[in-house]
């Protein structure tokens, strides 16, 4: 419960709706990958079906999640919720890069029969954004009217990622992304990385654990300072011809293939991140933005069926033009 322990304001929104009885149909929990959204679900189902609510203050190791409405984290519904096998805690994940309109079908099945014991169902879907457009619509109703005892928890990095229709249908609660120490300090404990290694991963990665993991593992945050030192020559102009290095650098990220490509892309989103969190003027802050956006725009392209040349040569040319 660490990372969800951080989120100081999304525990206190769960919190108040728990007391007033008013989870509602369903919740949209935006934020970074890995802020703790998938903990926060749990905590909240456990918190809903916990006969003895805040008798525990240490929420049985958990941690004061809700205050007086944090689960006690030891009794046998707490336990089995924490272990992954309550019958009316589901979790609906991808199969290969899509969460499907089977899996989404055999969840409205699961549903469309009464709850086990708890009080409360909890539908989980931690990458809706993956949920294909019938997947999405399969979903929109029951959403709208879900069944007895039952509430949806979906989770996103942002609304944009998902059908507008969907999003309507949810009441939003806000993940921060997580404090670069907090990031460093889980790499160093739960991943043995090296302090140096802790640190760059951790202030590229956007405050979420899995992608801090991910640029340890696949060794990505070695080429940081590349990367750091191409994007300071391209955006503060020390670039003789920038248009010229910029389509060397794109053709150098485009040559190792789409993977690649795209694990470059997110480490300049890193770097574009922190050089956004340090900026003095109004134009580095919006350059910084523009180049935000068209890493996202790159990320939609190469997922789609745009060669990685021509994804990153639109990269640059986003970047360039402010
Ligand atoms: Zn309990």
């Amino acid at each position: 419960m660490e990372a969800f322990f951080q989120q100081t304001r999304a525990r206190a929104l769960l919190s108040a709706l728990l007391g007033q009885g008013r989870i509602g149909n369903a919740l949209l929990f935006l934020g970074p990958a890995g802020a703790g959204q998938e903990e926060g679900a749990k905590a909240l189902m456990m918190a809903a079906n916990c006969p003895f609510p805040g008798s525990a203050r240490d929420g049985g190791g958990l941690g004061d999640v809700f205050g007086d409405l944090s689960p006690c984290g030891r009794c046998p519904s707490c336990r089995r919720i924490l272990g992954g096998n309550h019958p009316d805690y589901l979790v609906v994940r991808r199969e290969g890069a899509f969460v499907k309109k089977g899996a989404v079908k055999d969840l409205l099945a699961m549903l469309a029969l009464k709850p086990g014991e708890g009080r409360l169902r909890l539908a989980v879907i931690p990458e809706a954004a993956r949920m294909n457009k019938e997947a999405a619509n399969a979903l929109l109703k029951s959403l709208e009217e879900p069944p007895a005892q039952t509430a949806f928890v979906l989770v996103a990095e942002g609304a944009a990622d998902l059908l507008p229709t969907l999003v309507s249908r949810c009441r939003p609660v806000r993940f921060a992304p997580l404090a670069p120490g907090v990031v460093e300090s889980f790499l160093t404990r739960e991943k043995k990385a090296a302090s140096e290694a802790a640190g760059i991963c951790a202030k590229l990665s956007g405050g979420s654990l899995p992608r801090a993991a991910e640029l340890l593992e696949s060794g990505a945050w070695r080429r940081s300072r590349f990367f750091e030192e191409r994007l300071s020559e391209l955006l503060d102009g020390r670039a003789g011809d920038p248009l010229l290095r910029a389509l060397l650098l794109s053709e150098l990220m485009a040559r190792s293939g789409k993977e690649s490509a795209a694990e470059s892309l997110d480490m300049i989103r890193g770097l574009l991140r922190c050089r956004l969190s340090d900026a003095g003027g109004k134009a580095a802050r919006s350059a910084c933005c523009a180049g935000l956006s068209a890493v996202e725009s790159a990320r939609r392209d190469l997922a789609g069926n745009v060669s990685p040349r021509l994804a990153m040569d639109g990269f640059f040319f986003s970047l360039l033009k402010n």
